[in-house]
């Protein structure tokens, strides 16, 4: 068993591809507690690793999530655990899926909760975007670095209230608003999924939420990250169920 550092080190923490169905289940995925994987095809979430199992859900394609058991085999397949992240219409849902249609994800949604906000929703009678996503669990909930980096700010800035920003390879950057709590200081260098802070309401808001930005390290806000979904996946390997 490697540790998880080993794991990102070993994998480069890039994209694995979707595996192709061959009813073999010898190569199981080397996925660990947290991975944050995607789906690569509307996928069957499933009561127990089988496929007479009871269906609780399909999972869109693109949908986010993180591995909390596994690898069983079963039915052909190799079957993981996984608590996918909720969208707009539904909540968060956990269950079993066939590997063959998951794939790792550099970028960890981060935190599980309802999206109540997400990219580009109008604000103010439509004179303003809202360019992040929003989560909420209504407080209290553990905030999660998307993805390795450094803590370049922890501190209050305005509107934004506890508010930290980390910077990752590959000229990223991640924000995250109205903490509760700080769980890093400025210039900590931080690993996907490591809690960072606790949910709240500083700052402006509507209530405890984590308010979820992503940037280039040129400070632009990048609609594309969001919006093309394939590249999104592909290139940065964000689960396009961010928003
Ligand atoms: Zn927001």
């Amino acid at each position: 068993m490697i540790n998880r550092r080993q794991f990102i080190e070993a994998t480069g923490a890039t994209v694995v591809g979707a595996g192709v169905l061959s009813g073999s289940a010898a190569a199981a995925k080397e996925f660990e507690y947290r991975t944050p994987v995607f789906t690569t095809s509307d996928l069957s979430v499933r009561e127990e690793p089988s496929t007479g199992a009871t269906r609780v859900a399909v999972a869109d394609e693109r949908t986010g999530g993180r591995v909390f058991e596994g690898p069983e085999t079963s039915d052909g397949y190799t079957w993981w655990k996984v608590q996918y992240s909720g969208d707009s219409d539904d909540g968060s849902v956990t269950g079993w899926s066939a590997e063959n249609w998951l794939a790792e994800a550099d970028f960890a949604c981060p935190m599980t909760g309802e999206v109540t906000s997400t990219y580009w929703d109008t604000r103010d009678g439509g004179d303003r975007y809202h360019r992040a996503v929003d989560f909420s669990t209504g407080g209290g909930q553990y905030v999660h670095a998307a993805a390795d980096g450094e803590v370049i700010y922890a501190g209050w800035a305005s509107g934004y209230g506890r508010f930290v920003k980390v910077e990752h390879p590959g000229g990223w950057v991640t924000s995250y608003a109205h903490l509760a709590e700080f769980r890093c200081s400025q210039g900590d260098t931080v690993e996907r999924g490591d809690l960072i802070g606790i949910e709240g309401d500083s700052g402006v808001g509507t209530g405890p939420h984590l308010h979820f930005e992503v940037r280039d390290t040129s400070g632009a806000k990048r609609r594309s990250y969001y919006d093309d979904g394939e590249e999104a996946v592909q290139g940065t390997g964000v689960p396009r169920s961010f928003y």
